[in-house]
């Protein structure tokens, strides 16, 4: 670490900056007030292809063989040099707080990662117009637990339906502890909850389209729900692997990511043994079953059905799990056949 006292003109500039966007290759770094178009350094590039212990991968042994598509990911604190003309490149990664990455499109497990350090991820669901849909909420919610990313969840056109029927889908995740915040974007209400639950924050929002997102975002903040509508649909088209994202800035403080690849996150690089840890409702029942292997499914003695069938644990919520349980454990039969294959 050479610090001279005094640069000379001739000296290479050195900045800290963020990634904001990304495009081709190319990645936007935005330092101070300035925004640099920076290509990553090849040495870097090497370096980074196998993810490393911070990269918020549980359960590593499993997946250690699981390559990153990219190296660096829209979110992350990068140094650049600036070189000749102002032009830079990037040279060193951060370590990430946090990663939110899905599995690529291809045969062979490739990690993308779609947004780092993110402070939380915010799911918009509609409660009607397209209908409010649990088993995706709920996948949303075990990929932002597993992220480790604290999750709100915000329950939109409240106008539409009697109160009673939005209060039964929120009670459901408040119960949980998770945050809800109801909202119309049409008549302008629990705005104000919508803008303190983004204020300060990198937040990573998903959702099904047409739940309203633009429109919330406008009413924050008019015309910015439109400029992210443009980039979602444009980099949401076609079938290779690049999901581009970018962060915007809110005047009020804060930033927000919106990226088609959210709205569908799988959750194939949870390990099986650790989905029930992704429900913190089951956390109290856990080890409490006849079986100290129990996976919560089709098990006698299980404390975790029982709770459910009492209805201590929302009997929906544990119909995802079922449901995720089954599909990790497929998919890791399959993993284990072609292993051995
Ligand atoms: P996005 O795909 O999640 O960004 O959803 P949009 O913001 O584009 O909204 C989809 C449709 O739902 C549009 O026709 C909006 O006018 C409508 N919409 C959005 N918010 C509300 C709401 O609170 N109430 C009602 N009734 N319609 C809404
Ligand atoms: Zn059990």
């Amino acid at each position: 670490m050479r610090e001279p006292l005094i640069a000379t003109q001739n000296e290479p500039e050195s900045l800290l900056g963020q990634v904001v966007r990304e495009s081709r290759g190319h990645f936007y770094v935005r330092a101070g007030d300035e925004t640099y178009i920076c290509p990553v350094r090849s040495k870097l590039r090497k370096q980074l292809i196998y993810p490393e212990s911070d990269s918020g991968l549980r359960g590593a042994t499993s997946v250690r063989s699981i390559r990153d598509l990219n190296p660096i990911a829209v979110g992350d604190v990068v140094r650049i040099t600036l070189g000749e003309g102002g032009k830079g490149a990037i040279d060193e990664r951060l370590p990430r707080k946090t990663v939110l990455a899905r599995r690529a499109s291809g045969q062979r497990p490739i990690r993308q990662v779609i947004v780092a350090n993110a402070d939380q991820l915010l799911t918009v669901f509609a409660v009607v117009q397209p209908d409010f849909e649990p088993k995706l909420a709920d996948r949303l919610l075990t990929s932002a637990e597993h992220a480790d990313l604290p999750a709100v969840i915000c329950i939109n056109k409240i106008d539409l339906v009697a109160e009673s029927d939005f209060r039964r889908i929120g009670d459901v995740y408040e119960n949980v502890g998770y945050p809800v915040v109801y909202t119309s974007a049409l008549r302008d209400t629990g705005i104000d909850g919508f803008r303190s639950a983004l204020l300060g924050k990198l937040t990573v929002l998903a959702g099904p389209s047409g739940a309203g997102k633009s429109s919330l975002l406008n009413r924050i903040q008019p015309g910015l729900g439109l400029k992210i509508k443009e980039v979602s649909t444009v980099t949401g088209e076609g079938t290779h692997a690049t999901t581009a994202s970018q962060i915007f800035d809110l005047d009020m403080g804060g930033s927000v990511v919106d990226t088609p690849g959210i709205r569908y996150l799988d959750t194939w690089e949870i390990p099986l043994d650790e989905l029930p840890e992704l429900f913190p409702e089951m956390h109290p029942y856990i080890g409490q079953c006849r079986f100290t292997s129990c996976a919560h499914v089709e098990e006698p003695g299980c404390a975790v059905r029982q709770a459910a069938e009492e209805g201590a644990i929302a009997s929906s919520r544990y119909e995802s799990y079922r449901e995720l349980s089954i599909e990790l454990r497929d998919a890791e039969k399959r993993a284990r056949h072609s292993s051995s294959s």
